[in-house]
């Protein structure tokens, strides 16, 4: 396990500090209104990649100042790791260049963070056990609770890229079409189980336009944001067979502001679990591509105080983000720069590890226990915010908050 590389930005050397040196997390910011550009998180600070271009400390043909991370990712892994060689030199400590660079620092409670990069497709996964099995059992009984196909497939849905927003982007509860077990027909209305999912969101920085192995999906992925499907319990149980969700999760999905990459995750490699059934052969993993990363969610009821909700890690996957890349492609289907794959539903095998508040309250039948109250799904005014950290030794890498704040439905 690699140690922590200090730097001359002193909040970047704490223990507790999301963002040290191993980090350099990629996001897009602004300050006070300026045009968003590229920066990359160190300590309590963002520094400016566009503002450090024009002082010729980088030279990335201009494509730091897009407003988005899509042109570096399109640029090719040989720049990603360009890029970060060449700040982990400037940014480091001891440094000669420090003082001509602190001037393109800025405070990052000053910054605006916005969408980190272009989604240019989305596709959502269902590749958690616990999660597949707590679900599968609510809807249809522990017998079946496992589809036959879910040992061997990672199964997905293409979901919409057009509503990705970027975390502190508030949520609107949404109207959909609703049938209770009990009701004679359906009606229309606000849904009345909106629901979180707790996932990763792995981003594709190079493309493909046929199928590609496991390795090669490794390769292409960037990084990795946290990343909210808020889902709509109640429209999705009337509407999921035989096509899978649609309006359900079609609303809104937030995703974290800060891009870790996946050069930044490389000590934090673990292997899936064992399999339960053995995979056909162009899904077998070369090597460890899932990560150790704990995970946790926040929920706040409008003003009042955060309850901790869930606690799980990354690691509790079934399928990594290359298997599901792999598995994507096989058909020959093209991938772009900017597609994003969510992970599927984080759970893990404990009561207090699982992902959704579907699971957490078990179908709304056991409320949680929150400050001030109790939950069975996210009420109006509620605020969730997803976090993540690898734990190295004496520091570790975090993603920034993922939050989102539901508003009441409209009339
Ligand atoms: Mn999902």
């Amino acid at each position: 396990m690699t140690k922590l590389l200090r730097s001359w930005v002193e909040s970047a050397n704490s223990e507790s500090c999301p963002f040290p040196l191993n980090n350099l997390p990629h996001g897009v910011f602004s300050v006070a209104g300026s045009t968003p550009r590229c920066g990359t998180a160190i300590g309590g600070m963002v520094i400016d990649l566009h503002g450090l271009e024009e002082a010729g400390w980088l030279d990335f043909s201009g494509a730091l100042k897009t407003g988005s991370w899509n042109a570096v990712m399109a640029a090719g892994r040989g720049e990603w790791a360009r890029l970060r060689a060449r700040l982990t030199d400037l940014l480091a400590e001891g440094a000669s260049e420090a003082t001509a660079l602190a001037a393109h620092l800025v405070p990052m409670r000053d910054a605006q963070l916005h969408m980190p990069f272009s989604v240019t497709e989305y596709t959502d996964f269902y590749a958690g056990r616990h999660h597949a099995f707590n679900v599968g059992t609510m809807f249809r009984g522990a017998e079946n609770a496992l589809p036959p196909n879910w040992l061997h497939i990672p199964i997905g849905y293409n979901g919409r890229a057009s509503s990705v927003v970027v975390s502190g982007t508030p949520i609107r509860r949404p109207h959909g079409q609703i049938k209770g077990r009990d009701d004679v027909a359906p009606r229309f209305g606000p849904s009345r189980r909106f629901d979180i999912e707790l996932e990763m969101g792995a981003i594709v920085g190079q493309p493909s336009n046929g199928p590609i192995s496991v390795a090669e999906a490794f390769d292409n992925i960037f990084g990795y944001v946290l990343l909210n499907d808020w889902s709509a319990r109640d429209i999705q149980a009337w509407e999921y067979q035989p096509l899978g969700p649609f309006q359900a999760k079609a609303a809104a999905t937030t995703i974290g502001p800060w891009v870790v990459t996946s050069a930044a995750l490389e000590p934090f490699r673990v292997s899936t679990p064992v399999r339960e059934v053995p995979l056909l052969p162009y899904l077998h993993e070369p090597g460890p591509m899932l990560y150790d990363i704990a995970l946790e969610v926040g929920l706040t009821p409008e003003g009042g105080h955060e309850t901790i909700i869930s606690r799980t890690n990354y690691r509790e996957m079934y399928y990594s983000a290359a298997q599901q890349l792999a598995h994507h492609t096989s058909c020959g289907c093209p991938m772009r720069v900017g597609d994003l794959l969510g992970s599927g539903t984080i759970s893990g095998p404990e009561k207090t590890s699982r992902g959704s508040l579907l699971e957490l309250s078990w179908g709304g039948k056991e409320p949680i226990e929150i400050a001030g109250g109790t939950r069975t799904f996210v009420e109006d005014g509620d605020t969730l915010v997803l976090r993540g950290r690898a734990i190295g030794d004496g520091y570790s890498i975090g993603f920034g908050d993922c939050a989102g704040k539901l508003l009441a439905a409209r009339d």
